[in-house]
């Protein structure tokens, strides 16, 4: 897949973390099959998750009374919105595929990338407003969420303790991907690495390297709550 370009969008402090060694093992095989590879590492960028005012440059459309999403949707139409964010959507409008990888924190990502979402998937850039179906602007590109847990693989389950990771994935699946117009592909769920015995961790690396290989021929899923 020689040409085909890729964003991973990653979340973690530790490049020795397994989520470090994710992000690598991605970097590495993508690479190896001719594809070009960007990596915004949040933590080492410093990225800035708030929503603020110093993210529309110049005049405000409202002075009176700050309204956001007004303001970003305003501001990009106008290209006035912030380097930093006008960065990140030159880096997603060239992905063919995004990968996002991270821990899972409280049910959802972290703090650093949900940020990135609520600044980078601005009104106009990502999505209009609904008029019937089909909101989202990110088209023709997969979107991919490659995550690790602390809760094992049995308590992510209808009758485990955690509840079934349908219903974590639901609002990051089909609340922003799907919603930006992403082809959603199947999520990559490393559950429990830090319980887990070396070997296995191994295990899972070599199958996310396996998976990647044939990544641009898969189908996205539906993004439904089962
Ligand atoms: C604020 C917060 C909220 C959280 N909320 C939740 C929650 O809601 N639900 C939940 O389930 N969990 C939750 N957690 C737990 C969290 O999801 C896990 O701690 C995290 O996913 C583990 O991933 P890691 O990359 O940090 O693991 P690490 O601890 O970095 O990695 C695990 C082990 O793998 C080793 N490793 C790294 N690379 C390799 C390699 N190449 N080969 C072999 N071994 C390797 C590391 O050295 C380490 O020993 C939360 C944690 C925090 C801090």
């Amino acid at each position: 897949m020689a040409g085909k370009k890729a964003l991973i969008v990653y979340a973690h402090q530790e490049p020795k973390s397994m989520n470090g060694s994710y992000k690598a093992v991605a970097v590495e095989e993508l690479s190896k099959q001719g594809c070009s590879v960007t990596v915004s590492d949040l933590y080492e960028m410093q990225f800035e998750p708030r929503s603020t005012r110093k993210d529309i440059i110049g005049e405000l459309y409202n002075p009176e009374q700050l309204n956001y999403g007004v303001e970003a949707f305003e501001a990009y139409k106008n290209g006035c919105l912030s380097e930093d964010l006008k960065e990140e959507h030159r880096k997603v409008i060239e992905a063919e595929l995004v990968i996002f990888q991270f821990p899972l924190y409280w049910y959802s990502m972290p703090a650093i990338l949900k940020g990135w979402m609520d600044r980078v998937l601005v009104q106009g850039f990502a999505f209009n407003i609904p008029k019937g179906s089909g909101s989202g602007l990110l088209k023709n590109k997969k979107a991919l969420l490659s995550f690790t847990t602390g809760g094992n693989q049995a308590m992510y389950t209808k009758e485990g303790i955690s509840g079934d990771i349908s219903y974590v994935l639901w609002p990051m699946q089909f609340g922003i991907l799907q919603f930006c117009g992403f082809d959603v592909l199947a999520p990559q769920i490393c559950f429990a690495p830090e319980y887990a015995p070396l070997e296995e961790r191994r295990q899972m690396l070599t199958s996310w390297e396996k998976r990647l290989k044939t990544i641009w021929e898969e189908k996205p899923i539906p993004c439904i709550l089962e």
